[in-house]
């Protein structure tokens, strides 16, 4: 991929580390009691930044004593029971959230997943003839101007205008969402929050859980889901040493 700078992640040299049984020596994040015990429910948290990738998090019961005050303070820290948990637990824990739907939101999600594959741009492949690669062109992929472009011979080039839907990491089997992909320039992940704030405004947690595990079908979904949400051309996904990267063709341009 066109040399993209690695961001290096500082905070963890400038915080207090706890020792993990599992994980041994990490960053820590705290969480209610409630997800320590039982992460299998839905995490109420802030989305991930550059400097903190994991953010507090508490339990749907914590979060009414939370919003009665508008707020953590003095009237409702008392209530809380804090536990703190490796980054790496917190990771997955949050990804056991995934599944927590209540039936009317879990048929819902099924259909929506289920209806995207009649559309005529869900076809694995579908772009292949768009791009020519049948005609094995040379390729490369541009973050700085989010742009994906195809090689004919001499003359021909092909550019498509890209956006990052997420990675699925073959090594872990996990998808990682491109907005909480701090590693990929922004210009290839611009516009990706309008796929999280429809999750979140229909209650898929999918969508707005930051890295789950997954198999390809999985990945290819949410690309989908994207293609759906942003009004793009078709899905593609290219493979580095990262994983498979999952991206929206947004427009394509012939150019000779
Ligand atoms: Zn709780
Ligand atoms: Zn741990």
């Amino acid at each position: 991929m066109g040399g993209a700078p690695h961001l290096v992640n500082t905070f963890a040299m400038t915080i207090a580390t706890i020792v993990c049984p599992v994980h041994g020596e990490s960053s820590f994040v705290y969480v209610c009691k409630h997800l320590a015990e039982n992460p299998a429910q839905e995490w109420c948290c802030g989305y991930p930044n550059v400097e903190s990738p994991w953010r507090d998090a508490w339990c749907a019961a914590c979060h009414k004593v939370f919003e009665r005050e508008g707020g953590w303070n003095d009237m409702n820290e008392g209530e809380i029971e804090i536990d703190v948990l490796c980054g790496h637990c917190y990771e997955d824990g949050i990804a056991q959230s995934v599944n927590c739907m209540d039936d009317p939101i879990r048929t819902e999600w099924a259909e929506y997943r289920g209806s995207l594959h009649n559309a005529p741009w869900a076809k694995r492949g579908a772009m292949n003839e768009v791009f020519g690669l049948m005609n094995c062109p040379v390729w490369d992929c541009y973050q700085r101007s989010a742009q994906l472009v195809f090689t004919h011979g001499d003359h021909l080039q092909i550019v498509a205008d890209i956006e990052f839907v997420g990675t699925l990491s073959t090594a872990s089997n996990t998808w990682t969402w491109s907005w909480a992909d701090f590693n990929l320039l922004e210009a290839v992940r611009s516009r990706i929050g309008a796929v999280r704030d429809f999750g979140e405004r229909r209650g898929f947690p999918r969508l707005t859980v930051p890295k789950w595990d997954a198999d390809w079908e999985d990945a290819w979904d949410m690309t989908l889901i994207a293609v759906d949400v942003l009004g793009g051309m078709g899905g593609f996904s290219i493979k580095t040493d990262s994983g498979i990267h999952h991206m929206v063709v947004m427009s394509v341009q012939h150019r000779k």
